[in-house]
């Protein structure tokens, strides 16, 4: 058995799939096929408004095609991993959306698919061929003790016969270690994430006795246990802590974003958000005459929404003389997508 390895925000493990490696570069796109899902788990974290049949990819909702390749393409998505809901309700549409990513962003572009159901050997060959390289099943919890009686003992046997990498994820609770036998049988991997309280599940969880870890996270207490617990018997396991999620793969792919969509007077912080000054004005053909007058380079600012953005570093040498010219000064800092939220105005 391989050693254990931990990492700062809380995650361990002692195998990485593929598609967790690109995840922890914050690489790896989100592309939930549809909110419908047969399944009733208590703990499910969809949210209300996604419960239904929607496509979002990350925290876009997409329409068409282009906005996939579009949100792929703004955080550079080495790969994607396909989730819900129940994508295999949709299977045309997995099938769909694979033959595009992998047509646009080549083979390598790496994707992982999440499926709650145990798919019969056409639809696995069905997603070989669309060139699916990871499936993580995600198999009822009334099912994990007795997984090889049921058919996740073929699905993931077939999957791997197919050339995939396969294996089992869920949340880590008592009784996750029901599925190792089948595991070790077969040699897939382990995925266990910390549970976590959201809007949807909290009532369920308090019902069954779940209590927070502390005020500050959303993450079930004991959760993390249960994975230590289980690590000393599992070959090839991975752990992955809430922090983990929000602190390093979310500021991983904002930095990417950024880097990959900023203009040349934004700033970006350390943890992938923008900083840019703004200057609100009834008058801009004045207020451009004074950024003429100072010599501020065309590069660095631009008329966006109404409003004009400039280098924020710009704006504080020169504030005052654009208050001269009647303009409202502020410098921003916000997520780095299209009219992305604003976390912090400062006036000057
Ligand atoms: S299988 Fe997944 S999406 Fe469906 S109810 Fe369970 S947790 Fe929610």
């Amino acid at each position: 058995m391989h050693e254990i390895i931990q990492n700062k925000a809380g995650s361990f493990h002692n195998y990485l799939s593929e598609g967790c490696k690109l995840c922890k570069l914050g690489a790896k796109m989100v592309l939930f096929v549809t909110g419908i899902c047969g399944r009733d788990c208590f703990y499910c974290p969809v949210s209300e408004d996604r419960k239904k049949d929607v496509t979002y990819a990350n925290e876009r909702r997409v329409t068409s095609d282009e906005d996939v390749v579009a949100e792929a393409r703004q955080m550079d998505a080495l790969g994607t991993g396909i989730t819900g809901g129940e994508p295999l309700l949709e299977l045309e549409r997995v099938l769909h959306y694979m033959h595009l990513l992998k047509s646009e962003f080549g083979v390598e572009h790496h994707i992982h698919l999440y499926t709650s159901i145990a798919p019969d050997k056409g639809t696995l060959a069905a997603l070989a061929d669309a060139g699916l390289d990871e499936i993580r099943f995600h198999p009822p919890q009334k099912m994990w003790n007795t997984l090889e009686q049921t058919p996740f003992a073929d699905s993931i046997t077939t999957a791997l016969e197919l050339g995939m990498s396969a294996g089992i994820e869920i949340p880590s609770i008592e009784g996750a270690e029901g599925v190792l036998p089948l595991l070790d049988a077969v040699g897939g991997f382990l995925n266990l994430n910390e549970l976590e309280f959201s809007d949807t599940n909290a009532d369920a969880m308090h019902l069954r006795g779940y209590e927070l870890v502390n005020d500050m996270s959303n993450a079930v207490a004991n959760s993390r246990a249960c994975a230590q617990k289980l690590a000393a018997h599992a070959s090839n396991m991975h752990f992955c802590s809430s922090r983990y999620k929000d602190a390093v793969q979310l500021r991983k792919r904002l930095l990417r974003i950024a880097n990959k969509t900023a203009r040349a007077f934004d700033g970006i912080t350390d943890d992938g958000t923008i900083v840019v000054g703004v200057i609100e004005s009834e008058d801009h053909d004045t207020v451009f005459e004074v950024l003429r007058e100072m010599e501020v380079p065309d590069d660095m600012f631009e008329i966006n929404d109404g409003t004009i953005e400039i280098a924020w570093w710009i704006l504080e040498d020169i504030a005052e003389d654009i208050k001269r010219a009647g303009g409202t000064l502020s410098i921003i800092e916000r997520y780095p997508f299209e009219n992305g939220l604003v976390v912090e105005t400062m006036s000057i």
